[in-house]
C-alpha cells in the first residue's frame, strides 16, 4: 500500500522549503516534491531582497520601524490595492522570518537595511540581502531542510511533477497524481496538501490571459508554469488579481536565455545614475519624466504602453561622456566600463543584439528600431530646444547633452514580469478557496502562487515576494496545518 504522509508539499522553492521543514520540525511525516533536478526555485534567479518592519537588525542599528509602519507604507505604495488581510499576515510575521534566516545561518550584508531605490522606496531601510542575492538565501534554507531529509521527517523526490489531485465527493483532497522520472504516474496521500509551485512568469500562453492581455517578458525560472493555478483551479479554487499587473521598467533580451529578459542590464534608475537618455514609445513619444523620483510612476507610465515596450535614445556624445547605462553587475555578458569606450563589450551588443540600435540618422534609427520616425525627430528636437533653454517639456531637471551627434543609439526595453500578480484565491489561514470563498478541505498555497498583487496592490514593494513566501510557508509548517496523528496524540 502507497504510503500515506502527513504533509504532501509541492514545490520545493522559497516557500516549500520551510513549509516542509517546519512541518517537519513538528513531527510531521513530509513528502516534499519538485519538478525540477534541484530544490531551490526562483532563489536560483531572484534578487533575494526582503523586507520587514521591526526586526532585531533595525533595532540594533537605531532604526524604529515596526510591521504597522511597514504595513502603513504598503498601503501608501500601492495606493490602498493591496489586500489588508493578506498584507497583515504578511508583515506581522516578517521579522520572525528575518530572525529565523539568521538563526539557521543566513549571510546577510552588514549594510543592511538599506532604501532600495530600484522599487518604490520604503520610507525606512527595511530591505535586507545577503551578498549572493537569492542564492544567499537558498544557501541558509537549503542545509536546515537537509538536517529534516537525513533524519527521515522529509521525503524529497525531485523530478516529479504533481500533475492533478483526485477529490472525494466532498471536494477534500484524497491524492496527488504525481509523475516521477520514469514518466510513471502514482498516486501519493496525505492529510495536507501544499501547493508551492511558484507562479507563472514562464508561461506565454497563460500569462496574458490572466493579465488583461497583456504580453509576457519573463525574466524568471522556466519552472514558473502556472501549474499549480491549473491544478488548484481545477480542484475549484479560483484566481483573483488579474487586474493588479504593473510591469518592472525595463529588460532587454538576455543573450545568455534566448526569450527571456533581463531586467537588470540598463540601469534607468535614477538614483543610482542620472538619466542623459531619452524614453520614448512606439509613437516616438516621450511618455515619462526621465528623472522622477518614483519608480512608481515610471511603471505606471509604462503600463499605458504599446506593447508594454519603450526605447531608451541617445547619441555618441551622450555614449561617451555619460556613466555607462550598462549595469557593471558580474555576469553581465554586454558589461561597459564606465564611462564606456569604442571597444567594450558594451559596443559588441549594438552589432548583433536584438534589442541594441545603431544608425547614422534619427529616422534611419527609428525604422530600424520600430519608432514611428516623423514622431522621434520631433520629439528630439523639443528635447534639445530643452536642453538649451534649460526648459524640458517634461520637467526633466537633468539633461547635459543634447541628442545630435551620430551615431544614434536605441536600447529596447520591456516592461518585465518579476512576478505573478494574479493568484489562488486564499484566506489567512492560508487555504484554498472555492468560488464562494469557502475553503477546499485540505488544499493550501503559499508562495507566489497566491498571487503577487494580493501582498503590493497594483503596484511594486520591495521584498514583498519573497518575505511572503518564506513566511507563509513558515505559517503553514508551524501552525497552521494540522494532522490526524498529531491530533490524536494531542488527545491522549
Ligand atoms: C529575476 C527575479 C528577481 C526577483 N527578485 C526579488 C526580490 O529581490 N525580492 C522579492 O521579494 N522577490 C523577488 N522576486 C520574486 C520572488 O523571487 C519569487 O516570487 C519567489 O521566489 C517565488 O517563490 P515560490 O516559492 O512561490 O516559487 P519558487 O521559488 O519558484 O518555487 C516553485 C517550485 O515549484 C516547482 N514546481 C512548479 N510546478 C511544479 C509541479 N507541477 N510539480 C512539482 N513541482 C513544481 C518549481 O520547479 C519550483 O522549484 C524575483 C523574481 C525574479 C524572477
Amino acid at each position: 500500500m502507497a504510503q500515506h504522509y502527513d504533509v504532501i508539499v509541492v514545490g520545493a522553492g522559497t516557500a516549500g522549503i520551510p513549509a516542509a521543514g517546519f512541518a517537519a520540525s513538528r513531527g510531521a511525516r513530509v513528502l516534499l516534491l519538485d519538478a525540477a533536478d534541484r530544490i531551490g526555485g526562483t532563489l536560483f534567479l531572484s534578487g533575494g531582497n526582503m523586507s520587514a518592519g521591526g526586526t532585531r537588525v533595525q533595532t540594533a542599528k537605531g532604526i524604529k520601524d515596526s510591521p504597522d509602519r511597514h504595513y502603513d507604507d504598503i498601503m501608501r505604495i500601492s495606493r490602498g490595492s493591496a489586500d489588508p488581510t493578506m498584507v497583515r499576515l504578511a508583515v506581522d510575521h516578517a521579522p520572525d522570518t528575518i530572525h529565523w534566516l539568521l538563526d539557521i545561518g543566513f549571510e546577510m550584508l552588514p549594510e543592511m537595511p538599506v532604501i532600495n531605490h530600484g522599487h518604490e522606496a520604503y520610507s525606512i531601510a527595511r530591505t535586507y540581502w545577503g551578498p549572493k542575492l537569492g542564492l544567499s538565501v537558498l544557501e541558509s534554507i537549503e542545509p536546515w531542510l537537509q538536517g529534516f531529509i537525513d533524519s527521515g521527517q522529509v521525503t524529497l523526490q525531485l523530478n516529479t511533477k504533481l500533475a492533478g489531485l483526485r477529490q472525494d465527493t466532498d471536494r477534500n483532497i484524497v491524492g496527488a497524481v504525481i509523475k516521477g522520472p520514469d514518466s510513471v504516474h502514482r498516486v501519493v496521500s496525505a492529510d495536507n496538501y501544499v501547493l508551492t509551485t511558484g507562479g507563472y512568469t514562464a508561461n506565454r500562453a497563460l500569462f496574458p490571459m490572466l493579465n488583461g492581455g497583456h504580453p509576457l517578458y519573463a525574466l524568471g525560472s522556466e519552472d514558473s508554469m502556472g501549474d499549480g493555478v491549473l491544478i488548484a483551479t481545477g480542484a475549484g479554487g479560483y484566481v483573483r488579481g488579474g487586474e493588479m499587473i504593473m510591469p518592472t521598467f525595463g529588460g532587454v533580451e538576455d543573450p545568455l536565455r534566448p526569450g527571456f529578459y533581463n531586467g537588470g542590464l540598463c540601469n534607468l534608475t535614477p538614483q543610482y545614475r542620472q538619466p542623459w537618455e531619452i524614453y520614448v514609445n512606439r509613437e516616438g513619444e516621450r511618455f515619462v519624466c526621465e528623472d522622477t523620483d518614483s519608480v512608481d510612476a515610471r511603471e505606471r507610465a509604462l503600463l499605458a504602453q504599446t506593447d508594454l515596450r519603450f526605447w531608451v535614445v541617445f547619441d555618441a556624445a551622450i555614449k561617451e561622456q555619460s556613466p555607462s547605462i550598462i549595469a557593471d553587475w558580474p555576469g553581465n555578458p554586454y558589461r561597459g566600463g564606465a564611462p564606456p569606450t569604442s571597444g567594450t563589450i558594451y559596443d559588441t551588443a549594438f552589432d548583433g543584439h536584438p534589442d541594441f540600435f545603431r544608425a547614422d540618422s534619427i529616422a534611419t534609427l527609428a525604422a530600424q528600431s520600430g519608432i514611428d520616425a516623423v514622431a522621434l525627430e520631433r520629439t528630439v528636437a523639443a528635447f534639445n530646444d530643452g536642453v538649451r533653454g534649460g526648459a524640458d517639456p517634461l520637467g526633466r531637471k537633468h539633461h547635459p547633452l543634447a541628442i545630435q551627434e551620430p551615431p544614434f543609439y536605441a536600447i529596447r526595453n520591456h516592461g518585465t514580469a518579476v512576478k505573478s500578480y494574479a493568484g489562488i484565491a486564499v484566506d489567512d489561514q492560508l487555504r484554498v478557496l472555492d468560488r464562494n470563498d469557502m475553503p477546499i478541505g485540505n488544499l493550501f498555497a503559499a508562495g507566489e502562487l497566491i498571487g503577487g498583487g494580493v501582498l503590493t496592490g497594483n503596484s511594486f514593494c520591495g521584498g514583498m515576494s519573497v518575505t511572503p513566501a518564506l513566511t507563509f510557508g513558515r505559517l503553514l509548517g508551524e501552525s497552521l496545518l494540522q494532522w490526524r496523528r498529531n491530533e490524536a496524540a494531542a488527545a491522549e
